[in-house]
């Protein structure tokens, strides 16, 4: 079956320029030109990826990106975001809210569907593990999109969730931060974004796990550790 884009941009130039290769890449194709659209056509026609745009008339981008990363129906949905250059700060916003990748305009399209790809494979493999995963007082349902502590639910972000995943999944294995950007964002940035990122979701992730935060060990200069014994 093939993959449905959502193209969410109010620009019709751009859009029909996204149509008309997104399809020669083999994918299917949604356009809407606003945030308020891309709401109900992510409820309605549960499209595999979203190309947003940030700079959107009603409901902005970054709104958009919020509201379906902090809801679990849509959370998993992998979100591009598509920036101007004069939007730098915005983009790290968008990606601390969640949003998987970005692409700058003006953009390559070989560029850009080489990133769709990519995005796509990485929640292929993500779907490969569904088991539980219970170790120490943290239990992490990937099916439910559910994490407890001694039996107490906690609520993550899409990507602090991720992050939890990776980090037990590979429980007592020292995760570089380049490891860890690389598997649960998936893409190569400016060095001091890259361990801000990392280290801001560690933060908070630490934050909501209260007294189980425990378990994810700082190894200085490197990254972390899950210790389920710690
Ligand atoms: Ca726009």
């Amino acid at each position: 079956m093939k993959e449905c884009i959502l193209i969410v941009e109010d620009e019709k130039d751009i859009v029909k320029m996204l149509e008309y290769n997104l399809k020669k890449e083999g994918f299917k194709t949604l356009s809407v030109r606003d945030g308020e659209g891309a709401l109900d056509s992510v409820k309605n026609k549960h499209p595999d990826l979203i190309l947003l745009d940030l700079m959107l008339p009603g409901i902005d981008g970054l709104e958009v990106c919020k509201i379906l990363k902090g809801d679990a129906g849509t959370a998993s949905i992998p979100i591009i975001m598509l920036t101007a250059k004069s939007q730098e700060a915005d983009k790290v916003v968008g990606l601390e809210l969640g949003a998987d990748d970005y692409v700058a305009k003006p953009f390559s399209l070989r560029e850009l569907a080489a990133r769709i790809k990519a995005v796509l494979r990485r929640g292929k493999e993500k779907d490969r593990f569904p088991g539980v995963l219970a170790l120490g007082d943290i239990t992490v349902d990937p099916a439910k999109i559910t994490v407890t502590v001694k039996g107490r639910q906690v609520d993550l972000t899409a990507k602090e969730f991720e992050l939890l995943k990776v980090l037990m999944r590979s429980q007592g294995r020292v995760l570089s931060r380049d490891y860890l950007l690389d598997t649960v964002w998936g893409f190569d940035h400016a060095a001091e974004i890259q361990t801000r990122t990392v280290d801001v979701h560690i933060q908070t992730l630490r934050k909501k796990l209260k007294g189980a935060s425990r378990h994810i060990v700082t190894v200085k200069s490197y990254g972390y550790r899950f210790d389920h014994e710690a």
